[in-house]
This record gives structure tokens, sequence and C-alpha cells, in this order.
């Protein structure tokens, strides 16, 4: 089996041993419930940069009543929502679908986790009305709703895989969270609020699982992390190292421009904080 050949797309080899593209299966948890800031656009990049390269992403949609298995997704996804929606899928996130989740996080399966998604992918969610909400508890991060919302533009620094790179995105949450020592922050918050407004980190990483606050939606203005998660699970699923072919960004770095021109401006101006009414 070969993942990177030169010239032409790269194959793998079936269970028969015919050569085919490669996939990668993607689980898209509560995609009614959880799509607060647009999260399909998400999977649409992935899906897209998959397809650009000659290779496959799969998704299946799992919603409400919905059990998974140990050993059907390479990547899991679960997106943004408010704490009501967060309440609706909560209990059902775990008696139907933390186990298998846990398990493939345990053997090295990829996560993006935003927003809402972000924090029930944590230890827990208390949320403004006192209600504790229990999370997955992949990520080592709790989080507690604030008297106000953390509202703009954010662009931090990553270090992902070593190497710096910036992410840019949009925030907008009452939750404030706080990494326990198993996660480490997915950045550096170089303009914007993070994950609480006070220690400049922005979302989480533990193994190949990632939490974030950014949305808007996160991977269209961000193609080097979503190139990263379709490379981890590409390694996941097959076992070996895949070279992934660049490709052509222009658009996606103008968008970048545009966020990270935003957020320096709002760190110029005073860090905006919105009383909570909605
Ligand atoms: N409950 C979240 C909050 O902190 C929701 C965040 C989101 O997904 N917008 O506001």
């Amino acid at each position: 089996m070969t993942a990177s050949a030169a010239g032409g797309a790269p194959r793998v080899a079936n269970r028969k041993g015919d050569s085919v593209p490669p996939v990668v299966r993607l689980c898209h948890l509560y995609p009614q419930e959880m799509n607060i800031y647009a999260d399909r656009g998400n999977i649409a990049v992935l899906a897209r940069r998959m397809a650009w390269r000659g290779f496959q992403l799969k998704v299946t949609e799992a919603g409400p009543g919905v059990k998974i298995r140990p050993g059907e997704a390479d990547l899991y996804y679960l997106g943004g929502g408010q704490d009501r929606d967060q309440q609706q899928v909560a209990h059902d996130l775990l008696t139907t679908k933390t186990d298998a989740i846990r398990a493939a996080f345990d053997q090295g399966a990829v996560g993006l986790f935003v927003c809402g998604g972000y924090q029930l992918a944590g230890h827990e969610y208390r949320a403004a009305d006192g209600r504790v909400m229990e999370g997955m508890g992949v990520l080592d991060v709790a989080t507690e709703a604030g008297g106000s919302r953390l509202v703009g533009n954010v662009e931090i620094e990553s270090r992902l895989e070593g190497e710096a790179i910036r992410i840019v995105g949009y925030e907008n949450h009452a939750g404030r969270s706080s990494l326990g020592p198993e996660a480490s922050p997915l950045g550096r918050v170089i303009s914007g609020r993070g994950n609480n407004g006070r220690d400049r980190t922005e979302g989480a990483f533990v193994k190949k699982f990632v939490g974030t606050y950014l949305h808007g939606p996160l991977l269209p203005k961000n193609p080097r992390l979503a190139d990263t998660l379709l490379r981890w699970a590409l390694e996941f699923r097959y076992g070996e190292r895949f070279e992934l072919k660049p490709l052509d960004d222009r658009i996606e770095d103008a968008a970048r421009k545009a966020v990270k021109s935003l957020s320096r401006r709002r760190r110029s101006s005073r860090p905006r904080s919105v009383s909570r009414r909605f």
C-alpha cells in the first residue's frame, strides 16, 4: 500500500486488494441540533479538500438516539449550539455516543469540537442558570458561564504540530473554559479573548482531539488546520504517513488577511464583552 504516489493521486489497497482512492470516514454529531454557526461549512471544506486531491470524505450523521460504535469513523465533528441546544443533546451524547468516541480517542482517532461542542467534549459545562451538563471528558477542560459574552474576531498562534501557525476565527460565547494538566491550548491569543479572557489561551487539544471557540465557520479561513486534521485522519485510518499535495489557497489567504486586520483593530480598541441578554 502506498500513500504518496509520484504524479497522480495516492491510492491505497482495499480489502480485496484493489487499488482505490483513500477515504476518511467522518461522523458528524448532531448536525441539526448543533449547527449554530454554519458548522456544515467546516464539513464542506474537508470534503472539497479531499476531493481536490482525488480522495473521498464519507460523512455519516449521528443525531439524537443514534447509537454509534467504535471503529466506524476516523474523524468526529461536533459543532456549536446555544445552552438550550447543548441541554437537548448532552444526555443523548453520554448515553449513545460517548463510549464509542472515547474508545476512538484512545486509539488515536481525530476530533474537532467547536464552541458548544468544545464545552461538551470537556468534563462539564455549568450554564448561566446553574444547570450542570456533564461532558464526554475527552478534553481536560471545564467550563462555567460568565456574566457577559466574549464576542468578536480572534487571531491565535498555534503550535499544534510544533511549527507556529496563525489561526483566525470569530468567537461568541458566555462560557469560560479552564484547561487541566492533560490539555494543551490550541493556541496563544494574539487578539480576542479565547478560553476565558484571562489566561490568553484559546481552545485545547489532547492527542488528536481539538476543541476551539473559533467559528464563522473555522476551516474555510484556516486551510492548514483543515489539512492537519485530514492528514491525521488518513494516517489513523491507514497507519502510514501521508503527504498532502498543496492546493491553491489564495482565496482562503485573502479571507484570513481580512479577519486578521479586523481582529487587530479589535486589539487596539477595548476588548468586547457584551452583557448577557441573548
Ligand atoms: N453555551 C455556549 C456559550 O458559552 C455556547 C457557545 C456557542 O456554541 N455559541 O455561550
